[in-house]
């Protein structure tokens, strides 16, 4: 598919990153305008967004002090959802969820401590200027400032995807404009679904080259002369899947390549690309399908469509406390406990970050996390090959 060049009436991360993950979403919602139908979890987030943003605003407007009140979240949680039109018993429960954790997690609010909410910016970047809405920037001290960007996602993000985010990268220098007194810019991603706030910082050399990139990015979105459809595992949420004929050839399990000649490596690559974004793709429309599915399954024991039944099964997990399994293992056995502990005694990574994560609201973050280092340290690692695949320019 060829197109014009065309001018961006400015730039922004949505539009940047909507370019890197797809460039037909690119074309279709930004050159060709179409009508955009955002899913569940993209208007979910937004709601959520709008809440937060509601609820800040109160307390900078009434110069309050203290804790923020679960049942004012509650209720603006309900008005918006009812404005959004927004319906699922799950989703809802969920949203509610999240604001009990973040009124929890935010404990006693103080407005001057609120630098500004939902904070517009325009950054100058070559012949560009970016555009974009800060979530929250708070006061630390006399010279340093905290970004936040609220994030509903399911997944907290890798330490590596924190470390080069080019939205928060844009967001400090944003910030460092807007505040020009704070020589530091804390940045953080609150992940409202585990109440974790993930965090970081840039060097000047890092924001340098941000925005190096942005530019290009930016020129590259003007120049491009095509737009190919890349099939991700984000399709089955994406505004325009309705028009792309990728994802409808992808469900429909149409095939472009097929490698014939299985010593020709660079056949066997092409082939092995092709069938894993269709794989993403696919993976995530049997998710979306099984979550409408469950949503059933709650309301009735069992469903018989097509010929399949379909059930939901609670499965069990079983943990042995420490004291009285050593005493059985003991006595059966003979061993000592010294003896059983070096044999069973590895902790479990999982149950590890659990009390870590408690801990961090005794303790202060700085000693958390030099806590989790020193453990690492005394951690035995174990590797296994994995197979890793990822393009190069
Ligand atoms: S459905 Fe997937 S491949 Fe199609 S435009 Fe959207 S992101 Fe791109």
């Amino acid at each position: 598919m060829t197109t014009e060049p065309f001018r961006n009436a400015h730039l922004s991360y949505s539009r940047l990153s909507r370019f890197e993950q797809c460039p037909l979403s690119y074309r279709l919602h930004y050159i060709e305008k179409r009508q955009a139908e955002p899913g569940l979890p993209l208007r979910f987030g937004k709601l959520v967004h709008a809440v937060l943003e509601r609820l800040l605003k109160e307390v900078l407007d009434d110069e309050r002090t203290g804790p923020l009140s679960e049942e004012r979240a509650l209720e603006v949680y309900r008005e918006a959802w009812t404005a959004e039109g927004l319906t699922g018993v799950d989703v809802f429960e969920e949203g509610l969820k999240i604001l009990r954790e973040f009124v929890r997690e935010q404990g006693v609010v103080d407005h001057r401590d609120i630098l500004a909410v939902e904070k517009e910016f325009r950054l100058p970047v070559g012949p560009f200027t970016v555009l974009g809405f800060i979530d929250r920037v708070d006061w630390v001290d006399d010279e340093t400032v905290e970004v936040i960007d609220y994030k509903t996602n399911h997944q907290l993000f890798q330490r590596d995807e924190v470390d080069t985010s080019l939205q928060l990268s844009l967001y400090h220098v944003a910030a460092q404009r807007l505040w020009p007194w704070a020589r530091r810019v804390k940045l953080t991603f609150w992940m409202l679904r585990h109440g974790i706030r993930q965090q970081t910082t840039r060097t000047p050399e890092q924001l340098a080259d941000a925005l190096a990139y942005v530019e290009t990015l930016g020129r590259q979105t003007e120049t491009a002369k095509e737009y190919p459809a890349r099939l991700n595992a984000n399709c089955s949420y994406c505004d325009h899947r309705k028009h792309c004929p990728a994802y409808a050839d992808a469900l429909a399990g149409k095939r472009e390549f097929l490698c014939e000649d299985l010593a020709d490596l660079e056949a066997v690559a092409r082939e092995r690309e092709e069938v894993a974004r269709l794989a993403k793709a696919l993976y995530a429309r049997k998710e979306e399908l099984e979550g409408i599915l469950k949503a059933h399954l709650k309301e009735q024991d069992q469903l018989v469509l097509g010929g399949v039944r379909y059930r939901m099964f609670a499965t069990t997990s079983l943990d042995y406390p420490i004291e009285p399994t050593l005493t059985l293992l003991g006595d059966a056995t003979g061993l000592t406990r010294d003896e059983l502990l070096a044999k069973l005694g590895a902790i479990d990574k999982k149950a590890l970050d659990a009390l870590l994560k408690s801990l961090g609201k005794k303790l202060d973050k700085p000693r958390v996390s030099l806590l989790k280092a020193e453990l690492e340290a005394h951690a035995d690692k174990t590797h296994s090959p994995r197979f890793w695949a990822k393009e190069v320019a």
